[in-house]
């Protein structure tokens, strides 16, 4: 099964990467991909940190765009390229996400959790005194709220995405003890037209799986989903389609024919060879 799309993107226009545009964009075409899709990030209020103030998850929207479609223009007819956004949901910004997503033509919008009670998880404060099980389901349940409470996104990113960063990442991490709660996010977003992602970065960051696990794509298939999008979340170029054989045989798994690619926030289904 052959995977030639990589749907989860970031470079120098995100603060947490250093990478050029154009670097990512020749690498792709090195390992052969054909479509790749840009997901800057974007965090509203996210909790800066004080020692590395840079760290704002802003996004200067119009460079970005504008970047985007003279690497269009430039590698047209070689590859093709999305112009995408990783907006950050948490509950008090409901209004300005709403605003920022139409603020312009994304072709593909995916919704991410990173903080969770203005924390982000990826600092080991948000863990201190508690148990990875105890922060994984507080992280988890937010997830729902925040769903719940804004949806114009298209794809939920990562949805376990805070194992990646526990202090012991997966490896007391049981999905069946969150299975009931995973299965009505999955519900959820299934009767509101959302799809997920599987993204590999978890294995970089040394899980067993991909974010999110086999399981919890085995139950999106089963209550019905069929959007999918297949990303790795690189940061730098060498990070590009990475663990996709790992991906295949998840796919194969749990029985998904098509994966989504996305032009003007339309879902496109591209079968699988
Ligand atoms: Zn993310
Ligand atoms: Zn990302």
């Amino acid at each position: 099964m052959l995977i030639t799309t990589d749907y989860h993107l970031h470079t120098s226009f995100s603060s947490d990467s250093k990478e050029s545009m154009e670097a990512m964009i020749r690498r792709a075409l090195d390992i052969g991909l054909t479509e790749i899709c840009f997901t800057e990030h974007r965090d509203i209020d996210y909790p800066v940190p004080e020692d590395d103030p840079s760290l704002t998850f802003d996004l200067d929207v119009k460079a970005y765009e504008e970047k985007v479609r003279a690497m269009q223009e430039k590698y047209a007819g070689l590859i093709k390229i999305r112009f995408g956004v990783e907006c950050g949901l948490q509950p008090h910004i409901v209004e300005e996400n709403k605003a920022f997503v139409v603020s312009a033509p994304f072709d593909f919008v995916l919704g991410s959790q990173h903080i969770c009670n203005h924390q982000d998880p990826y600092n080991a404060e948000y863990f201190e005194g508690r148990s990875d099980a105890e922060c994984y389901r507080e992280f988890f349940e937010e997830i729902y709220r925040n769903i719940k409470l804004f949806d114009d996104f298209d794809v939920a990113a990562h949805l376990d995405y805070v194992v990646r960063v526990g202090k012991q990442k997966d490896r007391d991490y049981i999905y069946e003890d969150h299975r009931e709660l995973f299965r009505e996010i999955l519900s959820y977003l299934i009767s509101h037209g959302k799809g997920i992602e599987i993204n590999t970065a978890g294995i970089r960051y040394g899980l067993k799986e991909p974010n999110p696990c086999t399981a919890m794509v085995r139950d999106y298939k089963e209550l019905g989903g069929e959007i999918l999008t297949i990303g790795s979340d690189a940061h730098k170029a060498a990070d590009m389609a990475t663990h996709y054989q790992k991906v295949s045989s998840i796919l194969e798994e749990c029985g998904f024919r098509y994966i989504t690619l996305f032009e003007n926030r339309k879902p496109i289904f591209v079968p699988l060879t």
